[in-house]
């Protein structure tokens, strides 16, 4: 009989008070009691509905019935079949969107713990020291430039068939945004360290400050006996509001602020880049990276945060976790709220962010409701800073070196579902190819592309 708990197993997590002023995770994890017991509430539904949901279907349904007898190994031999980081997505992917968004637990309850699972698993599995095999090498050499998620698991797929692969990472640490965007609350780095350490175990070479595009191009790479490069350079150009005080000081993108925090540890005593400790911090923006960059400030000693965002509470684009998290840690929200000016003092350092209240009109292209200026209803917050989330786009620099390679109008890489560029042996996936998406898709990008490319290179 499976367990009719209608909700969750319940996560052991830091309290707010203490939360707040810690980068310390904030979520603890599963015991095996919390686990098995989670697991036992999984029904086991014929259709499985579940795996439908994953971008990378995950054999859900059969791991989750090895935790439930305790086969912890066993269960992660089920989900490594289907997914190279079950650590990372255990914590970060949004499983309420996907998974378990189609669990029929979710029906007339709270849908099986999927994700805390997953991370259950994943923690057991690292707490050993595992023996990585070099498999046997075909001969045959890939490049991939950039070593976010879906550099790092096209590597990974293409090592383990054989395939001697370089890594070319513009930052002097390897990871993409799983290192310098998402905090060490959410994603401890430890973990990503691990998966890096495993590649390099397998073979993966990787080669940090080496900026594609400036240090050597797509072509050099190709001229110098790589048979094919695949691209996964994500979005890391931020997008600003170009309105008037925007280059005071005080003001950064939240990409710049979060790899202060996250990658350089300014959040440590003697940072070689510290980082404001700004006292009234203004964050404009609803997604993960605003709520990421609300919270970090928050933890930087921050009196008061506010999330300024222009439309509602239910069109928020970040998790809910994050966001009810936030709230929790004493992060403000205006909503419907948009900023227009910001206003300096004399050195031009922030001093105030001048800001108009909104509406909810009709539905706009996104199918969101179109926020309209409420005439009339300006007011000014006093803040010392303002991080601006809005998004991102590609760097343009991949673009601009490499002939023949076709860009969107937005700047995003044309490839197919299997990553094939314009370019014969050029190949490209994650985020530099759909924009700005989740950790999941972007994996799943990489490993689509490297079976494309052991196809291309078997062929040619
Ligand atoms: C703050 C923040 C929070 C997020 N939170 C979540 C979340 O909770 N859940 C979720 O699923 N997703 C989240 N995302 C989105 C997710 O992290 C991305 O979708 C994912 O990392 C994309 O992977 P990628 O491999 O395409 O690119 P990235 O992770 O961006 O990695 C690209 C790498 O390429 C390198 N690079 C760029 N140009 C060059 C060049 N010319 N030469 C060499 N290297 C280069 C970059 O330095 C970087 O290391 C978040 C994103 C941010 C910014």
């Amino acid at each position: 009989m499976p367990n009719m708990q209608v909700k969750k197993t319940a996560m052991p997590t830091q309290s707010a008070e203490e939360r707040a002023r810690n980068f310390d995770e904030v979520t603890l994890g599963y015991t095996e009691t919390d686990a098995i017991n989670e697991a036992t509430r999984c029904l086991h539904c014929k259709n499985r509905p579940c795996v439908s949901g994953c971008p990378v279907a995950i054999d859900i349904p059969d791991f989750i019935a090895e935790v439930a007898v305790g086969n912890f190994d066993g269960a992660y031999d089920v989900i490594s079949k289907a997914s190279s980081l079950p650590a990372v997505c255990g914590r970060v992917c949004p499983q309420e969107t996907q998974c378990e968004a189609k669990c029929v637990r979710g029906i007339k309850g709270e849908p099986v713990g999927i994700g805390r699972l997953e991370r259950f698993v994943a923690d057991r599995h690292n707490e050993k020291k595992h023996e990585i095999k070099k498999p046997v090498p075909n001969g045959h050499s890939v490049a991939v430039v950039g070593s976010g998620p879906s550099g790092l698991t096209c590597a990974g797929e293409l090592a383990r068939m054989g395939y001697a692969v370089t890594v070319f990472e513009a930052l002097h640490t390897a990871g993409g945004v799983l290192v310098y965007g998402i905090p060490e609350f959410r994603l401890p780095k430890s973990i990503v360290s691990l998966e890096i350490e495993n590649l390099r175990a397998l073979g993966v070479k990787i080669e940090t400050n080496m900026v594609i595009g400036r240090v050597l191009t797509v072509d050099d790479l190709l001229a110098d006996g790589f048979e094919c490069v695949f691209i996964g350079t994500g979005v890391g150009l931020p997008k600003f509001m170009n309105i008037p005080g925007e280059s005071c000081n005080g003001v950064f993108s939240a990409n710049e602020f979060l790899t202060r925090v996250n990658l350089m540890g300014a959040y440590r005593d003697g940072a070689d880049t510290p980082v404001m400790h700004a006292k009234h911090v203004a964050v404009v923006g609803g997604g993960n990276v605003a709520m990421d960059a609300a919270r970090c400030a928050l933890r930087l000693g921050a009196d008061d945060v506010t999330i300024v965002y222009r439309r509602g509470e239910e069109e928020l684009p970040a998790r809910r976790e994050e966001v009810e998290h936030a709230k929790e840690e004493g992060v403000a929200f205006r909503l419907l709220t948009n900023p227009v000016e910001i206003i300096g003092d004399e050195k031009r350092a922030v001093r105030a962010i001048r800001c108009v209240k909104m509406e909810l009109g009709e539905p706009d292209a996104s199918g969101r409701r179109r926020p309209v200026e409420v005439k009339g209803s300006e007011f000014e917050l006093p803040v010392d800073c303002v991080i601006m989330a809005l998004g991102t786009s590609p760097n343009p620099l991949i673009k601009s070196t490499t002939d023949g390679l076709d860009t969107e109008r937005w700047g995003g890489i044309v490839a197919d579902e299997n990553g094939a560029t314009s370019r014969p042996a050029v190949y490209a996936g994650g985020d530099a190819v759909t924009g700005a998406a989740t950790v999941i898709l972007a994996m799943g990008a990489g490993k689509s592309a490297a079976r494309a490319i052991d196809e291309y290179i078997r062929n040619k």
